[in-house]
């Protein structure tokens, strides 16, 4: 590519996966510093995830949020929780949390295990017209089996069903046909899962892992396969850990790595460099599929737009991050497309 810049005016881009660790940690990340993170990466609007330390599982919770949020730029909307306290085993006040503004209702970091509450929360998630999310992994279960039981309660019940950071063939499969199906069914890919497969983590380095983990190179292939097809959208699943949780050895590590702040750069090396997929399809992956899963009465009419320049190589540089964190694996990558602050 010439070392000349272009730039692009783009509709704001919307990454509906993030966590800001307010309250619970606030030395990982704060609602302040994932704000201007997401600012420096060129988003929006975010959407946070609710396992906090307590998690948002109550209108009250969800309210605080909702008043942190100001309203300013980027947008900052809240999810909720399914059950009370993420334990899977009640259905949380799914209404009252809908009127204190929860955007959408997942347990993100477990899955609802149990059919029957699932397709409790679903029946009433189907009545107040808002999303269930799934983070579709547990121990003994593949993510397509977690899929698989997923989509029979969706079936069941008609409430829409997102898919939360998609790794595997099989899962894509299965998303690929209940969308074919007709079924009211999204899914988001993360960068990561596009950029990296488990033939790229390099030495003993807790910055390569997540959940769900890297999976092979195949499932790379389908995931981005599927992005081309326009079949998922992306969503970053930024999850800001301190260092000493991650330097500390791959098995020892926590999950998840930042992203708000490399998510453009390695989405468009994957899909637009490297795949040929094209800009205005890329940049629908971040800035229209992401609101058919947000209530349009929480968007306002118009929100900031994102812009880019392509062109000019540049290397991620951790160490000028505006998250408070740090786990990544980027550090030092170079990539030609960049937002514009
Ligand atoms: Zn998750």
């Amino acid at each position: 590519m010439p070392d000349t810049e272009t730039t692009l005016d783009l509709p704001g881009f919307v990454d509906v996966h993030v966590h800001f660790r307010d309250p619970g940690a606030p030395a990982a990340e704060t609602t302040e510093s994932g704000l201007a993170a997401a600012a420096r990466g060129g988003f929006a609007a975010v959407v946070t995830m609710p396992n906090t330390t307590p998690a948002i599982d109550s209108p009250e919770s969800v309210r605080s949020h909702v008043r942190a949020a100001g309203g300013g730029s980027p947008l900052l909307l809240t999810s909720a929780c399914i059950t009370r306290g993420r334990l899977g085993r009640e259905v949380a006040d799914l209404e009252a949390m809908a009127e204190a503004g929860a955007a959408f209702f997942t347990d993100d970091g477990s899955w609802v295990a149990d059919a029957k509450v699932l397709e409790e929360a679903m029946r009433r998630a189907y009545d107040l017209g808002l999303v269930v999310c799934q983070h579709a992994l547990a121990p003994g279960l593949s993510e397509a089996d977690c899929i698989r039981r997923d989509l029979s309660v969706c079936r069941a019940t008609g409430c829409r069903y997102h898919v939360q950071h998609i790794s595997t063939a099989e899962g894509v499969e299965l998303v690929r046909g209940a969308q074919a199906e007709g079924l009211p069914v999204t899914a988001e890919a993360t960068p990561h899962h596009v950029l990296l497969c488990r033939d790229d983590i390099v030495g003993d380095d807790g910055n390569y892992k997540m959940a769900p983990p890297l999976a092979g190179g195949e499932d790379r292939a389908e995931v981005r396969k599927a992005v081309k097809d326009g079949v998922l959208m992306f969503a970053t699943d930024h999850a800001p850990h301190p260092a000493a949780s991650k330097n500390c050895g791959y098995e020892a590590a926590a999950n998840g790595i930042v992203g708000l702040e490399t998510a453009i750069p390695i989405t468009y090396r994957a899909m637009v460099e490297e795949e040929g997929m094209p800009v205005d399809a890329w940049a629908d992956a971040w800035c229209r599929k992401p609101l058919d899963i947000l209530p349009p009465r929480l968007l306002p009419v118009s929100f900031g737009r994102t812009r880019l320049a392509i062109g000019r190589a540049r290397k991620v540089d951790v160490s000028a991050f505006a998250s408070l964190s740090r786990n990544c694996p980027y550090n030092g990558m170079e990539f030609d497309c960049w937002p514009i602050a």
